[in-house]
């Protein structure tokens, strides 16, 4: 079944220029699919108008999610119906600790699905099982969010995040800055841990490597606003050996 249904979806940088001219992409529940592509091209714009971030402007084009239409939603509510994005939250929020903030954005999740909320000891046991299904040691639940975390730390607390918050749709873009050993390996055994037949995962990333560790279902390579060519796994090795050149003017 379609988890996330994408149309002709065009969009600009609010009173800017058009940086998606016409996205067409279907999403299965289970699937991990990786969007690369050059930079510039309109990665991290696609992720932000599909988290409903703020100062992008939709301009044409559909957007069915679990059958909703997402483009009419608030950015909160995406969230609250189990979009997730990372790096969607304030990078550096010092005394805000991860516990509180962690339990306040799923116990918003659990409302809208009409669950009931966590309690204390309830959510933390909760964080007890997803930090050893991660691997991860629970001094990270004692620093405030994302201050004076190391790359690999950053990824790690962006994967917990995501695991806490069970999203349907969790989209990770890796931006432009390069992934050290120890946040490649933080991101890839965090995916996989997390892969779900009823969660999709959208990996937008530069590196082919990454793609080794987590052997995505698709891949797209998305140039001048548009996904100009699609693939299984192994066309991530064949973009490896060919770059984008071939792709022609479209990149
Ligand atoms: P990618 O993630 O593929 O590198 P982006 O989506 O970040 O590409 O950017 C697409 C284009 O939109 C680029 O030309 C970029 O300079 C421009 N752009 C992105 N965000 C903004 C912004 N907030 N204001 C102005 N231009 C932007
Ligand atoms: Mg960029
Ligand atoms: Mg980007």
């Amino acid at each position: 079944s379609k988890l996330l249904e994408i149309r002709g979806l065009r969009a600009r940088i609010a009173n800017g220029r058009e940086v998606l001219k016409g996205i067409d992409l279907d999403v299965a529940a289970g699937e991990v699919h990786a969007i690369m592509g050059p930079n510039g091209a309109g990665k991290s714009t696609l992720s932000s108008v599909l988290a409903g971030k703020p100062g992008y402007e939709v301009t044409g084009g559909t957007v069915r999610y679990l059958g909703q239409d997402l483009l009419a939603m608030p950015a909160d509510e995406r969230a609250r119906e189990g979009v997730f994005l990372a790096f969607q939250y304030p990078v550096e929020i010092p005394g805000v600790n991860n516990m509180y903030f962690l339990r306040a954005a799923l116990n918003a999740g659990r409302r809208q699905r009409g669950q009931a909320e966590l309690d204390a000891q309830q959510f933390l046991k909760a964080v007890r099982e997803r930090l050893k299904l991660l691997d991860i040691g629970d001094d990270l639940l004692r620093r405030a969010v994302n201050v004076g975390f190391s790359g690999g730390e950053k990824k790690r607390n962006e994967i917990f995040q995501m695991a806490m918050l069970e999203p349907n749709l969790a989209i990770l873009d890796e931006t432009d800055s390069g992934l050290d050993i120890d946040a490649l390996r933080a991101v890839s055994d965090g995916v996989n841990r997390l892969r779900d037949p009823a969660r999709a995962i959208v990996m937008i990333t530069h590196y082919q490597r990454l793609l080794d560790y987590i052997v995505p279902d698709r891949v797209h390579v998305l140039a001048d606003g548009r996904i100009v060519a699609s693939g299984d796994k192994t066309f991530a090795a064949e973009l490896e050996r060919t770059g984008y050149a071939y792709l022609g003017d479209a990149a």
